[in-house]
Parts: C-alpha cells; sequence; structure tokens
C-alpha cells in the first residue's frame, strides 16, 4: 500500500453487494477506516441483483443462507425477523428486494462516517497516486483500491440496427420489462436466471401475448428441492480428471434418486468445494469443462425457487411461454416490429416476428470481451492480466491481483465474480462473504 496522504483508506470499484460486504467487514475490522466508492447508480448495495423492487423476483437461495456476515450466519434472518416474518423465513426464498433492503440497513447503522459515495463510474487506475479515476474527472485516492465491479450483460451475439433499438430491452432493465404491452409478442434470448425474471415479470403483470424463449440448448435452471443430507467423497473426487468425476457424480445423483432422495442434496453437499474442484482440475480439464459441460453445471447448480419453477412450469404448459434450442443469427425491424433470424440445432432456419425481444444472455466473464472501461485501461497498463480460460482477473488466495508478470499487487484486490477464473464458485453471498472477510483482514493488518 502506498505511504501518501490519501483521501480514502480504501476505494472501491462498483457499489453493488460485494461493496458493502466489504464495508461491513472494513469497519469491524478497522474502526475508523474511510471507504470511497465510485457507483454510478444512485443506491449502494442494489447491483444486479438486488436492484429489483418486484416481489415475483425471488432469491435463489434461502433466507437462512444469506447473511452479510460469515460469522453470524442468522444475520438476515434475524433482519427479516424484526420487520415481522415469522422463524421459519430461513427456509423461505424471499423476494429479493428484501436483500438490497437488509444491506442498506446494514449500511445505516454502520459506526462512522457513511462510505463516500461517488455517482460516477470508475473508468482507470493511476498507480503511482493509488487513486481510481472516475468518469466524472473525480480521483479516489486510496491506500488500496479494491474491484467490485461485478457482473455486466454480455450482449446480444448480433448487431442490432438502429432503427430496432428501441425494441431490444436489457433483461435487466425491470422497469422497461414491465412497461410492455401485456399483449406484445416477446422473444427474450437466453434461457437461463435472467430469462426467468423477464418470464415471471410479463406472468405477474397478466401479459397475454406469445413468449419465446431461444437458446441453443433451450436448458432452464433447475429447482432445488426440500433441504436434506448426501455424502460426498471429496478426496475421491478431486483425485479424478473431469470425465471421470462428472461420471462419478451421475452415479451418485442416480443412487440418490434409486433411494427417493433428490440429486439436488448432492450438488447441495458439493457447494462448499466448488472452488476446491474447479482448482485441482488442469487447464486443459476446465477448459473441456467450459466447451462441453457448463450448460449442464450451470442448471443443476444454480437452481430457482420451487415457486418460481411452478409459474415457469404452468406457462409452458398453458403454451404462454414456449422454448425454442436455436442460435440467434440476426435482428431487423420489420414493419414496425421485429424479425428474428435463428437457426435451430439440426440447421433448419427459424423465424419470429415479434413486438419485442429482451436481452437475457447473462453476464460477460471474459475479461478481453469485458467492455468495463477500468477493467481494459488495468489491462491495457498490464497492472491486471486474465484468470484462468481468459476469464476474471488472475488473483492470489486472498484476492489480490496479479499484475501481467504474475506478481501480486499490494494496492489492488479483486472480489465477486472478478474472480470466476481463479476459483469459479466466485458470484453469490455466500463466497463473497468470505472474500470480503478475507480481504477486509489483509487490508486492516496493514493500514488499520
Ligand atoms: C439476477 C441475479 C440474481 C441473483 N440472485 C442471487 C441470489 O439470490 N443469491 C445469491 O447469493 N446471489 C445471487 N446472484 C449472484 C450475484 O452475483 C451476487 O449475489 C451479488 O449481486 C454480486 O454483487 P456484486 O457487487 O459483486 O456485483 P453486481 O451486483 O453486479 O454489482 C456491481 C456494481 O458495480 C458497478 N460497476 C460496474 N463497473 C463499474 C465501474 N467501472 N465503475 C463503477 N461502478 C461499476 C455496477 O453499476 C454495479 O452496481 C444473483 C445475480 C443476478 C445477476
Amino acid at each position: 500500500m502506498r505511504g501518501m496522504e490519501p483521501d480514502h483508506d480504501v476505494a472501491i470499484a462498483g457499489g453493488g453487494a460485494s461493496a458493502v460486504l466489504l464495508a461491513l467487514q472494513l469497519r469491524r475490522r478497522w474502526p475508523g477506516c474511510r471507504i470511497g466508492v465510485a457507483e454510478p447508480a444512485a443506491r449502494l448495495g442494489a447491483g444486479a441483483a438486488y436492484a429489483t423492487r418486484q416481489d415475483e423476483h425471488l432469491l435463489n437461495v434461502p433466507a437462512g443462507g444469506m447473511s452479510a456476515d460469515p460469522d453470524a450466519p442468522g444475520d438476515f434472518v434475524d433482519h427479516l425477523r424484526a420487520q415481522g416474518f415469522a422463524a421459519d423465513v430461513a427456509a423461505r426464498y424471499v423476494p429479493r428486494r428484501l436483500y438490497h433492503d437488509y444491506l442498506a440497513a446494514r449500511l445505516r447503522v454502520l459506526p462512522g462516517a457513511a462510505p463516500h459515495h461517488a455517482r460516477a463510474e470508475a473508468v482507470g487506475y493511476d498507480p503511482a497516486g493509488c487513486a481510481l479515476l472516475l468518469a466524472s474527472g473525480e480521483r479516489l485516492r486510496a491506500r488500496a483500491v479494491v474491484l467490485a465491479t461485478g457482473n455486466r450483460p454480455r450482449g446480444l451475439p448480433v448487431e442490432v440496427p438502429a432503427q430496432a433499438a428501441g425494441r431490444v430491452i436489457g433483461a435487466w432493465d425491470h422497469d422497461a420489462v414491465a412497461a410492455l404491452p401485456a399483449a406484445a409478442d416477446v422473444a427474450i434470448v437466453g434461457t437461463g436466471l435472467s430469462m426467468v425474471d423477464a418470464a415471471l415479470g410479463l406472468h405477474a403483470r397478466g401479459h397475454r401475448g406469445r413468449i419465446v424463449a431461444l437458446s441453443r440448448h433451450a436448458l432452464l435452471p433447475l429447482p432445488h428441492a426440500a433441504p436434506g443430507e448426501a455424502a460426498v467423497d471429496l478426496d475421491a473426487l478431486l483425485a479424478l480428471p473431469l470425465r471421470a468425476r462428472l461420471h462419478a457424480l451421475r452415479r451418485e445423483a442416480a443412487a440418490l434418486r434409486r433411494d427417493g432422495r433428490p440429486w439436488q442434496w448432492l450438488m447441495q453437499a458439493l457447494r462448499p468445494h466448488g472452488v476446491a474442484l474447479w482448482r485441482s482440475l488442469g487447464d486443459a480439464d476446465r477448459a473441456r469443462f467450459l466447451r462441453h459441460a457448463v450448460r449442464y453445471w450451470d442448471v443443476h447448480r444454480h437452481r430457482i425457487a420451487p415457486e418460481a419453477a411452478a409459474v415457469l412450469d404452468a406457462m409452458i404448459a398453458r403454451g404462454d411461454l414456449s422454448l425454442a434450442q436455436a442460435r440467434l443469427e440476426a435482428i431487423a425491424p420489420e414493419q414496425g416490429r421485429l424479425r428474428l433470424d435463428a437457426r435451430a440445432r439440426d440447421g433448419r432456419a427459424l423465424q419470429w416476428r415479434v413486438d419485442a425481444a429482451i436481452d437475457a444472455t447473462g453476464i460477460e466473464t471474459r475479461l478481453a470481451h469485458s467492455a468495463d472501461p477500468l477493467l481494459a485501461a488495468l489491462r491495457e497498463a498490464g497492472l491486471v492480466r486474465a484468470g484462468p480460460c481468459g476469464l476474471g482477473l488472475d488473483v492470489d488466495a486472498d484476492g489480490a491481483v496479479r499484475d501481467a508478470g504474475g506478481r501480486a499487487r499490494d494496492d489492488l484486490y479483486a472480489i465477486g465474480s472478478l474472480r470466476i477464473g481463479a476459483e469459479w464458485e466466485s458470484v453469490a453471498i455466500p463466497e463473497l462473504r468470505v472474500q470480503a472477510a478475507r480481504i477486509a483482514a489483509r487490508l486492516a493488518a496493514h493500514g488499520g
């Protein structure tokens, strides 16, 4: 960390949930720590996941697993109970907006001055002055900088002509999705969690138009089951290469099913070991996983609340929502509507004419493809390098960012999905709160 007289002890780029988790951990370990956050949005702790105010957008982790503090696992449940929820709320999938309210409440009672919130995007970093450079011209000078830029949409794989742009909506633009006329025919590109949000949002507003969701495999996220335990032999799994590992897991899942127990218990048992499982794979196996297995892994791993799955199933059964296995090839305006051209997996040309398209293609995790100007600037300056398989940033075990030469820096850290290449299991609160605690402990040891 630099020895100059900065305005802040720690500057955080990005003000989503990760930034709030980090601020809470910093203040606990380093009481007077002065924190600056660069975040264009008005609310800290909202980000991609918790900005929604719509009740149908549920957490995909039961409330009991969502504490902000790894040392106080019941903290979110305590907060909800203080709001009048019953004790059984720990097992429930509550609306995501309540999680933002919780983070905001914990931030409000943080001892000391509130973090300085600079309402601007961070676009560069000056390593000599240890300063985040903001699009507004402001500089956040600090002893250390933490990159918490989170999830950025990947964007459609085709160019959208200017005349069609107004009819193409991002799935996280919940207000725009909610404003679609009930009779509009809608195509959703992508069939993952963002598609689920969009479809549930349309359903909750009594949508009557046709909805088609397309992706190359058209796999939907699977539902959670009631909690239960399954045993995994972690050492045996870690010793296996990818193919044999996946076979072993399929055998385990089949054995559970034979006993009348849900396969979800196996995924739940594997959950805390995601980082170890990823790290134990060689580069070739990681690349194989991304090419052949990730889409199947994701729908089993990133499950949705059973009540959300039930609504989707009913929409499909009624024909309100149809799924198509197809790769989008073009979007064009046509007589005031949109024409989508796609290629089915068997090579057939497919076409839809709709009133609007929703981009639910998910997040961009490849560093070289990131649209974040800050990451681009850091990469060009050789201050960061891509993590394994080109995903996110390369970091050490505490999240210190490695520069182009592989040296872990003492002024730059990363939290959240930027660590996906190094750790894989690095997007949900159970991992983020641990990352926040470790970064805070390291920074406090140097500066607190
Ligand atoms: C739709 C959705 C639902 C989810 N549901 C759950 C759930 O139920 N449970 C769970 O555990 N996890 C869930 N997740 C996972 C999610 O990644 C984390 O829970 C959490 O939201 C991650 O927070 P974050 O701050 O790391 O990233 P984000 O939420 O993406 O926040 C990053 C913030 O950084 C800002 N930013 C980006 N670039 C810059 C820059 N250059 N300068 C300044 N600011 C910048 C953005 O404006 C944004 O506010 C969900 C994710 C999504 C997308």
